[in-house]
């Protein structure tokens, strides 16, 4: 527990996020692949708990790191473990955010929303979808985007991430009614619709244990 509210996010805070992150993707690694057996090849939760838990087993090393540091080290993980598609794309949010946050020891809350920014162009550069593409994109985007309308009134890290993972669950929700123009469901056709998105799940899955976190250790 933290002594006071409002203080800034440490190393440790962010170790603790990342560490979360590793729990929630593995206990959902059934569901993930389950959603990718649908629309996919069935391998996005094995892909994605491959990736994070080789991060989780890296964090031990990471204390001494600045947050920019972590982050990187954390896509180039993903990037060499998790194959498939979303592995470079996820590897480049990292990346992104990492590079945004270069040599920062401590997180304000605007820091959120300039790493959040960073990763989600990296993702649009990367995998080239638009929003309505049936990808991660559609949960990131909306969720991105009520990150910096919740810091712009002044709300608490916490608050304003509870309310970005609202936008990416609407978002991710909003993956079902339509087709796939990207990746492997797009191979699918009119067959995609009617089914959620995996990417667009893992990612609100990532957006909730990071405001879960948030509201944790006070931020
Ligand atoms: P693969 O499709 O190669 O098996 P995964 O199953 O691990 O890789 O990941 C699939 C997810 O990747 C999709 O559900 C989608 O959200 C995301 N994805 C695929 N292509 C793109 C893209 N071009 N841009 C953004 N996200 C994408
Ligand atoms: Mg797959």
């Amino acid at each position: 527990m933290r002594k006071e509210l409002n203080m800034p996010a440490t190393v440790g805070d962010v170790l603790k996020c990342l560490r979360k992150m590793s729990d929630v993707i593995h206990e959902n690694k059934e569901y993930l692949t389950e959603l990718d057996s649908a629309i996919g090849d069935a391998d996005h939760g094995t892909n994605m708990d491959r990736g994070f838990q080789a991060i989780a087993k890296k964090l031990p090393e990471l204390v001494d790191k600045d947050i920019g540091d972590i982050l990187k080290t954390c896509g180039m993980t993903l990037i060499t473990t998790v194959g498939g598609a979303s592995g470079p794309l996820y590897g480049t949010a990292f990346l992104q955010a990492g590079a945004a946050l270069a040599g920062k020891q401590e997180l304000e809350p605007g820091d959120l929303l300039v790493a959040g920014e960073a990763a989600l162009k990296g993702v649009l550069m990367r995998g080239k979808a638009t929003l309505g593409d049936k990808t991660m994109v559609d949960a990131l985007t909306p969720a991105i985007a009520a990150l910096k309308e919740a810091l712009a009134t002044g709300a608490k890290a916490a608050e304003a991430l509870e309310k970005a993972s609202m936008a990416a669950e609407t978002g991710m929700k909003g993956t079902i009614p339509i087709q796939a123009r990207k990746g492997r469901a797009s191979y699918l056709g009119e067959r995609s619709i009617g089914h959620q998105d995996p990417g667009a799940t893992s990612t609100f899955l990532l957006i909730r244990i990071m405001a879960e976190t948030a509201h944790e250790i006070g931020f």
